[in-house]
Parts: structure tokens; sequence; C-alpha cells
């Protein structure tokens, strides 16, 4: 079978945030990549430099504090981060190319616009349509999102919006740009659970309809099972494990994923079987020593793990398609 093309490849991203307490190294070394039609995951708790990576793609991390070091960033072949973060070229990839769906719509959008106003802003810009043919859009991409009586909905203000119904506009605002990546950070933790489950099978019925790829960022690895085709697990500031949804559900390899795994519920789990979170709390990535970041939480750390280097990612399967950062093999550990 031949290879897909990929739409977007990270290598080697360096982010980092300079604050008086020391350098914050929360982008380390970060490399993966998103094929064309592909729903990719990128999961972990807060803090753990998955929001940074995304905001560092599109060049939106506060500068200063924040600083991209180093990396490439190829979007259909042209390096990113060769443009100024203000530059023209960028500006461009933002919103047509790449869009962003963020966690909580009423900080994207703004309150004393109308929904049509905003909607049809974005649509101008990017498409170079007229007023009339900006707004007809809009009501279309309301409409597509199943927000009932979009032509009403376009002259409402986001507060007169539930949760739900602001995250169906952020939605509507990328799809309406017709981009090629969508990029939706935590889409669904500000909403109540049936909404979050309404507007993922939502999102991932668009996605998909539209043949459109995507990054979920998420701390839920739950939610992400039944929609990404990959995960991407992050940890202070680094990748600690990929592969297929698949792989990693069936044969989590790294300790800090058994326990994201054994921390959410599982339909497959027997009945009554009880949730066990991870102990601890992720670290602050200021002067890490040079070991695995996990060691202080990990259940199965040995004196060799204290002792040794951080461990790079290697394969653990034959086609090389799943990768793990740990010294110990957990095969067979869930
Ligand atoms: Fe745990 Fe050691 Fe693996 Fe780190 S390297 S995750 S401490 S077993």
């Amino acid at each position: 079978m031949q290879d897909k093309t990929p739409l977007l490849v990270v290598k080697n991203l360096r982010t980092s945030f300079f604050t008086s307490a020391g350098e914050v190294k929360a982008v380390n070394d970060v490399s993966y990549h998103v094929d064309e039609e592909e729903v990719v995951a990128i999961v972990g708790e807060s803090g753990c430099g998955k929001s940074v990576t995304q905001m560092s793609v599109l060049q939106l991390v506060q500068t200063p504090p924040g600083k991209i070091l180093g990396g490439e960033v190829f979007y259909k072949g042209k390096d990113l981060l060769k443009y100024g973060q203000k530059s023209k070229e960028i500006r461009a990839i933002r919103g047509a190319e790449i869009s962003m769906i963020f966690q909580e719509p009423m900080t994207s959008l703004n309150p004393v616009f109308t929904i049509g106003q905003q909607l049809s802003q974005v649509i101008r810009v990017h498409k170079h349509v007229s007023r009339k043919e900006a707004w007809a859009e809009g009501v279309e991409a309301l409409r597509k999102v199943g927000i009932p009586e979009p032509e009403a909905r376009m002259k409402n203000y986001p507060f007169e919006m539930s949760g739900g119904m602001r995250q169906r506009v952020m939605i509507a605002i990328a799809i309406a740009c017709n981009s090629s990546l969508i990029i939706a950070d935590e889409p669904t933790t500000a909403l109540d659970v049936t909404t979050q489950a309404q507007v993922m099978e939502l999102l991932m019925s668009i996605v998909k309809g539209l043949k459109k790829a995507m990054i979920v960022v998420t701390h839920n690895l739950g939610l992400v099972t039944r929609y990404a085709d990959r995960i991407y697990v992050m940890y202070a500031g680094k990748i600690i494990e990929s592969g297929t949804t698949e792989e990693i559900m069936k044969h989590p390899m790294h300790p800090y994923t058994i326990g994201l795994l054994k921390s959410v519920p599982n339909l497959s789990d027997e009945k009554g079987k009880a949730l066990v979170p991870i102990e601890g709390a992720p670290p602050i990535v200021i002067n890490l020593p040079d070991r695995c970041a996990f060691c202080p939480r990990c259940p199965y750390a040995t004196e060799d793990c204290m002792n040794a280097s951080m461990p790079g990612l290697r394969p653990v399967d034959v086609g090389q398609k799943h990768l793990v950062a740990c010294h110990l093999d957990m095969r067979g550990s869930r």
C-alpha cells in the first residue's frame, strides 16, 4: 500500500519561555507529522507542551516571554518557521490553510460583534469575496454545523448563545475558509459531557466529509480513541510514545500512557472496575535533570532509570511505527 502524503511535518521543534525562575522548555525537540485526510491526536496532561507545540506551528507564541528556538515546520513542503511571525506569508496560512479551534470560544469570539459580522469578516479576508457573498457563505457554514435558523443566528452576539452553540460557530469559522488542516485545541473541554459528544461527532463528520486533516489536542485519551488514526503522547515537553490508535490502545508501552489509559473508563473494562489516577503532578520543565522526566511518578522506575540519561524514542514493532521513550520493555503490563 502506498504511503499517504504528509501535509504537516514538524521536526525537532523547540520552544521555551524565559521567566524570572529560568528557562521553561515547553516544547523540547518534538517531531511529528500529519498526513492528508488524517486525524492525529496529541495527548497529555495540562502543561505538557501540547498546546504550545500547536501555537508554535502557527507562530502564535507570544514573544517575549516565549521563543521558538529551533526546528522545522513543513506545511505542504514549505518551512513555516522561515517566515516572520507577522509576515504576510504566515498570515495567509493562518485560517485559510490551517485553522484553529480553541478550548473556550468566548476568548476567540469578539463579544462586541455579532456572529455574522465575525464569520463574514473571516471569509472576506481569506476568500476575497463581496460582503453579500461572505454573509451567504456564513449562513451556509452555520447550517452545516447544525445551528437552527442560521439567518437569524447570524445577528446574535456570542453571549446570546450556549457554550455548545459557540463552539459550533468556531467550527463553522474553521470550515468556512476551506482550510486543509484543522487544529482543535481541547475543543470540548469547556462543554458538558453530552454536548462534548455531540460537538466531537459533528467535528469528525465534517472533517471526514470534507476530507480534511485534523490535529486534536486533548488531555482526555478516552475522547480520541474513537476518532484519531494515530496518537502522540506528550510528557514534560517531549513526545514519549506514538503509534496508531489501535496499537496504543492494545499495547501501550510507556508507563505514562498505561497510566492515562487506566485513568479513563473503557467500554471493554469489566463492570465495576475502578479507575486509577496517576499519582503526583507533571513537573515544571525548568532545569530538569537529564533522566526520564516521568521517574518521580513512575510505578515501574528502577535504580537504572534514576541514573541513566533521558531515553530517546525507539521502535517497538516490526513496522517501526510504534515508538516509545522508556528504558524498560513494558509489553503486556497494562
Ligand atoms: Fe518509568 Fe524508567 Fe520507563 Fe521512565 S524509563 S517511564 S522511570 S520505567
